[in-house]
């Protein structure tokens, strides 16, 4: 029998702020030396006290905001309190009943995924075990690092629609400059809440056993993962066994979840207020002007993509996805003026996106069109794509200059003059080109008058060469079929 499985996610995310959330250290994720960025106070020292980081909360408040949330007016911290080696303080300073944000959205494939909550806690210390080691070392660089804590509601019903939401949100963040979000580093961690239900509350019936799946740390690994329990509970479902609520790890390598403990629930960790911490008033005015600071949203730029440029959805997608190209690419249409007429700004658009999403790309081979080492400036190559349009330069010699512009920086124009690369098109001049090419290959031109379509190819391919591809290929072909109708 199907089941259908309802799906909540929480995904914690480190924020990229100058220092940790209660200390001056620094926050810096690359720091592989252990211990280095401590103090007493993110160590827990006897008489240290926290101070709240700023700069986090405004973080959390414009993600909050981004993702169409209300943000009340008080909020305050609470200790969770557990013990752990990696948690000095034998609690962890988080937000259980007065969070920054509540009650938001993100629209995905047009359908509403409910955001309930965004909180701001600290993150832990991290345990290593050495190979062979009988004991474990800990390493505090990570302890009271500003981590944020998004929920969702139960919305979502498939693997995809889990692993689209968690790319938009990761997309977000780093459009909002809050976190760099690198999930190989464990910047953004997401967290699984699945059960199975033939009938769901959408349907108007009940939710199944709820199961946690943890260390998710792709988005492939979400996708896998949901699969995974997806299969594995409709079985004990189908068997007439009751699915257990409790947390499961994934196991990447063998594409498995696996039993970590039952689940805790809220009161097992006897929260309260924090006492060292004043609750935060949020007035209207901060937070108008920590909504003034939003940019461009990856959503809005799809649409604004669509509306002034026509591209298709797949090369908006590039644009989007690849915040750098594409704002590199708009410098470039920015360059091609305003006074053109409609049909050739949008060839212009239209070649410049293809050199810049294939060949471009190619040649740069992961380099960032923002890296230093990225010599084209925009008006360069704005210059190089309308000596494309109007045919100064064919294709073949197209690839040729744009190799030299990613080596040398230098304009298109100055390249091929310098280069000798200009097309040749005088048809007397190509003429001459292809009778040469005739003569000396008889044997092919015999080939083709007994109606070898390959020969024709070859023949075209040796023109190319005599002249490394200064002849635009059409006035080739057509003068060549001319030509050996007289051989
Ligand atoms: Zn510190």
């Amino acid at each position: 029998m199907a089941y259908q499985p309802t799906i909540g996610l929480e995904v914690h995310v480190e924020l990229n702020t100058k220092t940790k959330m209660f200390c001056g250290c620094k926050n810096d994720p690359n720091e592989h030396r252990p211990n280095i960025n401590i103090c007493p106070t993110c160590t827990a020292q006897p008489g240290s006290l926290p101070v709240i980081n700023k700069e986090a909360v405004r973080k959390v408040i414009k993600t909050g905001l981004a993702l169409n949330c209300q943000i009340p007016e008080y909020s305050k911290f609470d200790r969770k309190n557990y013990f752990y080696p990696d948690l000095p303080k034998g609690y962890q300073i988080s937000q259980l009943y007065q969070p920054f944000c509540r009650e938001g959205f993100l629209i995905i494939s047009g359908k509403k995924i409910r955001i309930r909550e965004v909180h701001l806690e600290e993150d832990t210390g991290s345990l290593v075990h050495p190979e062979n080691a009988e004991y474990s070392l800990v390493d505090f660089n990570r302890a009271g690092i500003p981590l944020m804590e998004l929920a969702t509601e139960p919305d979502m019903h498939s693997a995809e629609e889990a692993r689209q939401f968690a790319e938009e949100l990761h997309l977000i963040m780093h459009y909002l400059n809050v976190s760099d979000a690198d999930m190989e580093k464990g910047e953004m961690r997401v967290e699984v809440n699945i059960s199975l239900s033939k009938n769901p509350p959408a349907g108007g019936g009940k939710l199944g056993t709820k199961v946690e799946i943890k260390n998710l740390n792709s988005f492939r690994a979400v996708e896998k993962g949901i699969e995974y329990e997806t299969e594995r509970q409709t079985k004990i479902l189908n068997s007439g066994k009751k699915v257990v609520q409790e947390t499961r790890g994934w196991n990447d390598i063998k594409g498995e979840t696996f039993s970590q403990r039952e689940k805790e629930e809220a009161h097992d960790y006897k929260y309260f207020p924090e006492p060292d911490l004043p609750p935060l008033h949020h007035s209207s005015a901060i937070v108008d002007e920590i909504r003034a600071e939003i940019p461009e949203l990856p959503q809005q730029r799809r649409k604004r993509f669509y509306k002034e440029y026509q591209l298709d959805e797949k090369n908006i997608e590039i644009f989007v996805y690849n915040k750098d190209l594409g704002e590199y690419f708009e410098k470039v249409v920015s360059e091609f003026g305003s006074n053109l007429p409609k049909e050739k700004l949008y060839n212009l658009i239209k070649t410049a996106t293809n050199y810049l999403i294939t060949d471009l790309q190619g040649q740069l081979k992961g380099v960032s069109v923002t890296d230093k080492r990225f010599l084209i400036t925009p008006e360069n190559f704005s210059e190089f794509s309308t000596l494309i349009v109007e045919g100064v330069t064919s294709s073949t010699i197209a690839k040729t200059v744009l190799k030299e512009m990613v080596r040398t920086g230098a304009d298109p124009s100055h390249i091929i003059e310098e280069k000798d690369l200009s097309q040749i098109t005088d048809e007397a001049e190509i003429e001459k080109i292809i009778k040469e090419v005739i003569f000396k290959n008889q044997k092919v031109v015999e080939d083709y008058k007994k109606g070898k379509t390959n020969a024709f190819q070859y023949l075209i391919g040796q023109v190319m060469a005599a002249t490394r591809g200064k002849v635009n290929p059409g006035m080739t072909s057509k003068l060549l079929t001319k030509l050996l109708k007289d051989v």
